[in-house]
């Protein structure tokens, strides 16, 4: 029995279960189990027995368990990549499976053993007020399909450094990934300090109304967003909300195109385009535009897409036949509009899983829904502009801003373009390249709050002056 294997056996449920299927063959990879809305109450109900215990602990033995927790990832990192890729379909190699596992390990430490002090906001010998983080309480977290065990550990890592246990409840394309990762954690963790919940949208709309849960962590679309915004509104719950995003890169007339385009590639590409912050339509000046689609095109046509389980792979199939469809759709409707694909634009329907080839559309008018509709798979729009206040309030022209970029050999008219972008996070000759230790999080309808570094652990606790 190979690695992975005692994985799905140890998860796997006694009897019965959903059967999961891994994207690239259809082929059944495990089963999960099928939890209720009532097994999510006597989560949270051991959750709440469990936090005061946990919270006692100190900083210190948290940050001592954690560490241990992350050295057990380190323990299981093939095994949990292997189970990864058979789930979610993003290959072992390039950016994606071992680099998400790995991922995993540094943002948890990262998280582990980051200081929040006390702050003394005054002392001038009348008036004596120091801030503090208190844990919450019980912490809820809603995930995706698309980075499941990274964007586990973002909601959870944080939770329990300051003193929360946390319910997760996983997405349903993709709950093997984080059960795996919990139970390697939990080889660490005392009892019911992290639990996971494997079922649907009716358990995760349970968790956002629990009057039970102080705080929670979701990551997903926008129009979920919504959703729990409305559900957590009887519980006055505290929420950290990580949404959907159209992010625009914006190339400027002084860029080299062929030193930026794997970049450039890897920004719009990475996890096969299924990535909140990946660039999702790049506007181009007139004078480079060819150059631009020529180098793309050219780093595009050179990169393995396949079954993720062969190393030589670095894209892979889309995560579910849902999100195929959206694609496909987006990339007809510009095509009959009259863009011109450049690069991919052709699936075969015969062949097994939900592959969809790497695409470029040119010569697409910025109003065309695969430019102003998260397409969140591997079909970029590049739309031309003609001066510089155009291609600005194109970017800006959608009610998303979680991430942007501005591609320029020019560093200072780079930021200065930056500025004006409106998105939680701008990068310069570079896209969605995150950093544990940097506030991460969007704008707009993209969401509210900040996660990662020390902005991040102040998220989950309950800040409390103490005014005297
Ligand atoms: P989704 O909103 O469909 O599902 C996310 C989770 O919410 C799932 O676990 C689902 O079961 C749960 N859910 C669904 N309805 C619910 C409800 N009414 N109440 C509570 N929970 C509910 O999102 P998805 O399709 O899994 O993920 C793709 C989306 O996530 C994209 O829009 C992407 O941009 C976004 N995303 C954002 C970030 C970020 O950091 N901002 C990161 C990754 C993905």
């Amino acid at each position: 029995m190979s690695d992975y294997q005692s994985l799905l056996t140890a998860i796997a449920p006694s009897v019965g279960g959903r059967e999961i299927t891994d994207p690239a063959t259809g082929a059944v990879i495990g089963r999960a189990p099928e939890h209720t809305a009532a097994d999510l109450d006597a989560a949270v109900d051991r959750a709440a027995a469990a936090q005061p215990g946990w919270a006692a602990l100190g900083h210190a033995e948290r940050t001592r368990l954690l560490l241990e927790a992350a050295d057990r990832v380190d323990a299981n990192a093939e095994a949990l990549a292997q189970l990864l890729t058979r789930e979610q379909g993003k290959p072992l190699n390039g950016p994606n499976a071992r680099f998400e596992v790995g991922g995993v390990t540094a943002w948890l430490r990262t998280a582990a053993t980051t200081e929040l002090t006390p702050e003394t906001v005054i002392d001038d010998g009348q008036t004596r007020a120091t801030l503090t983080y208190r844990p919450i309480g019980v912490v809820g977290a809603i995930g995706p399909w698309n980075w499941p065990m990274m964007i586990s550990i973002w909601q959870i890592g944080p939770a329990l450094r300051m003193g929360n246990t946390v319910v997760a409840k996983p997405s349903e394309y993709t709950p093997l990934s984080v059960l795996a990762l919990a139970h390697v954690l939990n080889e660490v963790l005392p009892a019911d300090v992290l639990q996971i919940v494997s079922g649907g949208r009716d358990v995760g709309e349970r968790l956002s109304e629990h009057p039970d849960v102080g705080k929670l962590m979701f990551t997903g679309s926008t129009a979920t967003g919504k959703a729990i915004i409305r559900s957590s509104s009887d519980s006055v719950k505290r929420l950290t909300l990580e949404l959907g995003g159209n992010d625009a890169g914006i190339v400027l007339d002084d860029a080299d195109p062929r030193a930026l385009a794997e970049d450039l590639f890897w920004g719009a590409f990475i996890n096969t385009g299924q990535t909140c912050a990946a660039l999702k339509r790049l506007y181009v000046p007139e004078a480079l535009y060819d150059d631009v689609v020529d180098a793309l095109a050219a780093v595009a046509e050179k990169m393995p897409m396949g079954v993720g389980t062969d190393e030589q792979n670095v894209l892979g199939p889309l995560q579910n036949r849902a999100q195929y469809d959206i694609v496909a759709g987006l990339v007809e409707e510009a095509r009959a509009s009259g863009a011109r694909i450049v690069v991919g634009g052709n699936p075969n329907p015969d062949a097994p899983g939900n592959f969809y080839p790497t695409t470029l559309v040119a010569d697409i008018d910025n109003a065309n829904p695969l430019v102003q509709e998260e397409q969140f798979g591997p079909a970029l729009p590049i739309v031309k502009y003609r001066d510089l206040d155009e291609a600005i309030a194109w970017a800006n022209g959608v009610d998303v801003g979680l991430g942007g970029s501005v591609w320029s050999s020019d560093l200072d008219r780079a930021r200065e373009v930056a500025a004006l972008i409106q998105s939680g996070t701008v990068w310069i000759n570079a896209h969605g390249t995150i950093h544990p230790a940097v506030p991460f999080g969007g704008v707009k309808q993209s969401g509210y709050g900040l996660e990662f570094g020390v902005e991040g652990l102040k998220a989950l606790g309950v800040p409390q002056v103490i005014n005297g």
